[in-house]
């Protein structure tokens, strides 16, 4: 993707040209943090218990287990929109817990959130949901254009810019909620059960997506109750079992 590739090329370039320690601190610099951080809900919940996650940027990461494991909490409390009843959420070495008004949406805006049901607005265009939040975020008309082609071409939906989302597959929609998380090329990219609604083939698609776009340097983390799916991927897994985390 053009747009994504162009920035990635410009890191690479700037790092070309910085010393070898910096380029080994870059490297490996930590992207997100979770430091002993339990969530319980107010109706006494334990979604997570002393949960510990180091995740690299750069790095592609599912987190998998059963339903109702804290899967979804667990990327919550990383955009802020839970808080940790104990320990401390750290994403580009922010507390996100500590996070209010403005500096919580600068950090939301630095984050492409994916999620199972897709969140698309039926009675705007394949384009117009694409980039409706970067009108919000006051991008120019120009810049909005400059955008929106390459990634829709990312996703393979070129040809259905002015569809509506009832006229779409439901992979085509989850499609369009990638290329909506991605417009604004965030270099933290989280999906919640991006798969949940989609056959096998569709799900393949998906996860190569975001393969491909871990690929071009974002740091992605996948949500997933989908075993045969993680197999297939040889990537790096966490499991979430009765709260607690357990990098594999
Ligand atoms: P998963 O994504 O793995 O299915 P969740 O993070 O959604 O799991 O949920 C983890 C646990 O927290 C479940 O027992 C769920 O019922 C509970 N839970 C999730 N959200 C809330 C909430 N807003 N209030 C109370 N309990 C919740």
């Amino acid at each position: 993707m053009p747009v994504l590739t162009t920035e990635v090329k410009t890191e690479k370039s700037v790092a070309q040209h910085s010393s070898e320690t910096q380029q080994h601190a870059s490297n490996t610099a930590t992207k997100v943090q979770l430091q002993s951080v339990t969530k319980t809900y107010t109706n006494g919940c334990h979604a997570l218990l002393n949960a510990n996650l180091e995740v690299k940027k750069g790095e592609f990461l599912f987190i998998t287990g059963p339903s109702g494991s804290g899967k979804s909490t667990l990327l919550k409390l990383l955009y802020g929109q839970e808080l940790p009843t104990q320990g401390e959420v750290i994403v580009d070495e922010c507390n996100v817990g500590a996070l209010r008004g403005d500096r919580l949406s600068l950090l939301r805006r630095r984050i492409g959130i994916v999620f199972q049901d897709y969140k698309l607005i039926t009675q705007r265009t394949v384009a117009e949901n694409v980039t409706f939040v970067l009108q919000a975020q006051g991008y120019t008309r120009k810049e909005i254009q400059r955008r929106l082609e390459p990634t829709l071409k990312l996703v393979g939906l070129l040809n259905k810019a002015d569809c509506f989302p009832d006229q779409l597959s439901g992979g085509e929609q989850q499609r369009v909620s990638i290329a909506r998380a991605i417009v604004s090329t965030p270099p933290l990219l989280l999906a919640d059960e991006p798969t949940g609604n989609l056959d096998p083939d569709n799900s393949w698609q998906v996860i190569q997506i975001l393969q491909k776009l871990n690929s071009f340097g974002a740091t992605v983390i996948v949500t997933t109750h989908d075993e045969q799916l993680v197999r297939r991927c040889n990537q790096p897994v966490a499991q979430v079992r009765n709260g607690q985390l357990f990098r594999k």
